[in-house]
């Protein structure tokens, strides 16, 4: 079997509703390209008819088509990761099952590839989404721009190009939790971006609801930067610092109490002073940096039992001597 020139990898959880459409665009479009290329399906556990259409589809296209089918539901992260483990293209383009990336704007990817780059992003430049999912999104670009060294606009795209060289590393990186285009982004050494069309979801629903997001932008964040453990630890540090001085001030006042006959300012400060309040803020706070630490401490701990991070139930491997039906 010679080695594609392009493998496409798509992670599909409950897309019954969008996938004939998807298969519809998708092969026509990478027929016109003109490269040797496969498709490498990875079924994430769905619930609903996707696997079943997925094999019919390779049915269609045994030349060009492979299924990975997990046992269950993993995530679209760990989904990649193992399409990535599976393709043998020299690029790999990967994108959402349900067209809200248009496959249409794989060659403009493969385009800025040809240029040298080794990592190519897909910018949204008009998403369709809820306004909440754009404005999430938006902070949440903030803030992983200030808290880590990746460098990209639009971190939820996820049609994205890589070289077979990052691929590898991404495939080879054991991480239980982790986000595939901030980890491509350290093994890239000439990475781009490009602008792509973004659609409406037409069918079925998103899979990710508020918490699961929220999840997401965790694995994003402590995946790639210790700066909130160390701003916590920082914090903490002022406050100590800033009590020190409090009691400072405090013994201070008491040892010159008898020669106070100034103003009276205690009064003043007591205006400023509310110990259950700073009590609570202080407790939220602490509540918080726990939290965050039960965060890391949550994932080394996931990390250390090196646990298998997904069971296939089987792999359809295309078949290139099987001529389509077409
Ligand atoms: N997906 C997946 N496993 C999941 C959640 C999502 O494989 O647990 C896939 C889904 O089928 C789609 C892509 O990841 O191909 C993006 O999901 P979705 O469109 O629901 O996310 P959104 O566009 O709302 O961010
Ligand atoms: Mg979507």
């Amino acid at each position: 079997m010679p080695t594609p020139q392009l493998s496409v990898v798509i992670p599909v959880f409950n897309e019954e509703a969008s996938l004939p459409d998807l298969f519809a665009r998708l092969y026509p479009t990478l027929d016109a390209l003109g490269v040797r290329y496969e498709v490498v399906f990875v079924n994430d556990g769905s619930r609903d008819r996707s696997a079943a259409l997925l094999r019919e589809q390779r049915q269609r296209r045994p030349d060009t088509t492979t299924i990975v089918l997990f046992n269950a539901n993993y995530g679209q992260h760990q989904a990649i990761v193992a399409g990535f483990e599976r393709c043998t293209g020299e690029r790999v383009v990967t994108m959402d099952a349900d067209l809200q990336n248009p496959p249409e704007e794989i060659a403009k990817l493969l385009a800025a590839m040809d240029k040298g780059h080794d990592y190519v992003g897909g910018v949204r430049r008009n998403r369709e989404d809820s306004w909440w999912r754009r404005w999430a999104s938006k902070a949440m670009n903030r803030l992983r721009e200030r808290l880590t060294q990746i460098r990209m606009t639009d971190q939820g795209c996820m049609l994205r190009a890589y070289s077979r060289e990052i691929v590898d590393a991404v495939a080879e990186s054991r991480e239980v939790s982790t986000f595939i285009p901030a980890l491509a982004y350290t093994f890239a050494s000439n990475p781009t971006e490009v602008d792509v069309a973004h659609a409406e979801r037409i069918a079925g629903r998103s899979n990710y609801p508020l918490y699961k997001l929220i999840r997401l932008n965790f694995d994003l964040i402590t995946g790639f930067s210790l700066v909130p453990l160390q701003q916590f630890s920082r914090f903490g540090m002022l406050v100590s610092a800033l009590a020190l001085a409090t009691y400072v001030v405090v013994i201070a006042y008491r040892l010159f109490l008898f020669d106070w006959h100034g103003a009276n300012w205690q009064e003043a400060t007591a205006v400023f002073w509310d110990r259950d309040i700073l009590a609570f803020f202080l407790i939220g706070m602490m509540l918080f940096g726990l939290g965050l630490i039960g965060e890391y401490v949550g994932r080394i701990y996931q990390q250390v039992r090196t646990r298998p991070r997904y069971t296939i139930r089987a792999v359809l491997e295309r078949d290139a001597g099987k001529v389509p039906e077409r």
